[in-house]
């Protein structure tokens, strides 16, 4: 990761002479300028890999900032301490979490823990008073996401889902060319999400802490990106399931699903989602007067695309970094985001996900209603 210096030169330079291409709100949060607003002040709940990961680009965060820890390894809670700066006031574990209430230091937990805990923790920290960041996918199914918006609504308290993408620079440049009608009438999206998941025993693969196998983890980029790219909500799904090796993936937990959506403008779209094959992060969407495909399309970056007109430019700002200042913006300021990354847009991949599984067990048609 490079230094907030290098952060800053590379955005500055890449915008001269550049149109805004998000929310201007969101630009300056990365640019050099001084930052005298409110500071988002984070707890991460699971310091795992993502965990980590959102960490370290926090360091270059203006508006975001990480100040503290759940986890329930205490040798964990020591590293962050020492690498974060993080004062001891701010650690919790998973059994005594709910005291960040009476934390005036702390606005906001990130939730990045296995998809199956997401809901239960994330109803623990609304009734803490804090607002939440949850990982995608936001639960196990539309019913548990459906509780997180509730309890957070009866809270008052914000909730987001980790939708990196819908912050990325190349990926909001499609998006401005879409709602300017470059793309012409919207006709196609393919979507291919996957990769080869290794260690059996990890809790990807097990059906309670993850809800399901690559579609709950890989296959909802495209599910997710459909929609952001043609943007509108699916109507119907079909999807067929394939399996090559029934013991690492068990019954629950889906190894290769191919599904097709229907959307109320007559297009459609044609995923991939799968745990059993490389190199699979390709967008393409067609439109009667033009085309565009990303390739790598969801993975942390840079991503690359071309167009009818030629190459996406946009520069590569590390996701996470942007979205962390983005949601400060959405909390603090209420910004309008280019993409919603509230728990309602959540539910919305949630209801897909179910009505993928379901098309997988009946074999025919199912209408979604998001
Ligand atoms: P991970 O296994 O690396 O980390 C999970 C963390 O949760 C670990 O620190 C683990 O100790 C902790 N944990 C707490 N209770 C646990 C339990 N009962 N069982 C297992 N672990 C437990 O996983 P990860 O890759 O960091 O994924 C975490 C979440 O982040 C998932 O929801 C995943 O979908 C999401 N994620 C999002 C992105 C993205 O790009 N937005 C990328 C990776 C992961």
């Amino acid at each position: 990761m490079g230094s907030r210096r290098s952060f800053i030169e590379k955005v500055t330079v890449s915008a001269i002479g550049l149109p805004l291409l998000y929310n201007p709100s969101n630009l300056l949060a990365a640019t050099s300028e001084q930052y005298d607003g409110p500071v988002l002040r984070v707890a991460i709940m699971g310091l795992g890999s993502y965990g980590n990961r959102v960490a370290k680009a926090m360091l270059d965060c203006k508006k975001a900032k990480l100040v503290g820890v759940i986890s329930g390894t205490p040798s964990k809670i020591e590293e962050w301490r020492k690498a974060y700066d993080i004062p001891e006031r701010n650690c919790y574990n998973y059994y005594n979490f709910d005291n960040i209430k009476d934390n005036p230091d702390i606005d906001a937990v990130y939730v990045i823990t296995p998809n199956g805990l997401h809901c239960d923790q994330t109803i623990r920290v609304a009734k803490a008073g804090k607002h939440i960041i949850c990982e995608k996918p936001m639960g196990i199914n539309a019913g548990q996401g459906q509780k997180m918006v509730d309890a957070c609504k009866a809270a008052k308290v914000k909730l987001l889902i980790g939708y990196r993408m819908h912050y990325e620079p190349k990926t909001v440049e499609v998006i401005r060319m879409r709602k300017a009608g470059e793309f012409g009438e919207l006709k196609f999206f393919q979507g291919q999400s996957g990769f080869v998941i290794g260690d059996p025993a990890q809790w990807r693969l097990n059906k309670e802490l993850a809800g399901g196998g690559a579609m709950m983890d890989i296959g909802i980029y495209s599910i997710n990106g459909a929609r952001y790219m043609l943007g509108e909500d699916p109507i119907w799904v079909t999807a067929q399931e394939t399996k090559t090796d029934p013991v690492k993936f068990k019954e629950g937990i889906d190894e290769t699903i191919q599904f097709q959506m229907g959307f109320p403008s007559g297009a459609v779209a044609n995923c991939l989602s799968t745990y059993n094959m490389r190199n699979l992060d390709r967008f393409f969407m067609t439109g009667d007067e033009g085309w565009v495909e990303m390739k790598p399309s969801t993975g942390y970056g840079p991503i690359k695309g071309r167009t009818h007109k030629g190459e996406l430019t946009r520069p590569h700002i590390t996701h996470q970094t942007l979205q962390m200042d983005g949601m400060a913006e959405l909390i603090f300021e209420d910004v309008e985001p280019i993409v919603p990354v509230d728990g309602e847009e959540g539910v919305k991949d949630m209801k897909i996900i179910d009505a993928i599984f379901e098309a997988v067990k009946t074999g025919g048609k199912v209408e979604v209603k998001v």
